[in-house]
């Protein structure tokens, strides 16, 4: 079965790749089928509405099997910011090394133990065919690290979160350790079943 992650992002394409590698699915992105350059408002105002949103406009659009996330931080010194538009924080000017840098300076002198961050991710599934429409949420506990990693990869806030019960930052862990316990990696296997069953459908 052909499903589309709706997304342009290598980084998360990849994730979803190797998440979802035992499935006997073929992942698509949106560059793959002509859009990449379309443009869905993200704003419902929570996770799950803007997952939603992008899930229905790109599986309409594709006619296919399509999976959507949206992704939040939750910082807590900072009040739950960058909450759950991470990346416009700071302004549509900054890049997203400006926007690491602005959590860490705002963090500076902060101790560990109050560092405390999530990552939550909700991952939305549409059926064109069926109109059937199923969401799932995984979280991440961690904390901000004291600097940026610059040693490992990543994308996004990688640099700076370290998941609770390690001391690196997802920058730095195996790409398969990261998707194990991450918040995308926890609601894709909240996904598994849905996927086998749909996949088994189509023949
Ligand atoms: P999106 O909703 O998945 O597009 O993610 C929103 C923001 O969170 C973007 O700035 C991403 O870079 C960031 N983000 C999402 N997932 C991750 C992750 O696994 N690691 C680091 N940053 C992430």
């Amino acid at each position: 079965m052909d499903l589309l992650i709706g997304t342009s992002n290598k980084g998360k394409l990849e994730e979803f790749q190797m998440m979802l590698g035992s499935l006997p699915v073929h992942l698509l992105g949106l560059k793959d089928v002509g859009l990449g350059d379309m443009d869905v408002a993200e704003d419902a105002g929570t996770l799950e509405g803007n997952a939603e949103l992008k899930v229905r406009a790109y599986s309409k659009a594709s006619g296919l099997v399509t999976l959507a996330d949206d992704t939040g931080l939750e910082i807590d010194a900072l009040g739950g910011e960058p909450g759950i538009y991470p990346a416009r924080y700071g302004g549509s000017h900054l890049t997203m090394a400006d926007r690491r840098q602005k959590v860490l300076s705002q963090l500076v002198d902060v101790p560990d133990e109050q560092r405390a961050a999530r990552f939550i991710c909700v991952i939305a599934l549409a059926d064109p065919r069926t109109d059937e429409l199923i969401t799932v949420r995984g979280i991440c506990p961690g904390r901000i690290a004291q600097a940026e990693d610059t040693s490992g990869g990543g994308f996004g806030y990688d640099p700076v979160f370290i998941p609770e019960g390690y001391d690196r930052t997802f920058s730095s862990l195996p790409p398969e350790e990261k998707n194990r316990i991450s918040h995308r990696g926890r609601a894709s296997q909240l996904l598994l079943e849905s996927l086998s069953r749909l996949a088994a459908a189509s023949g």
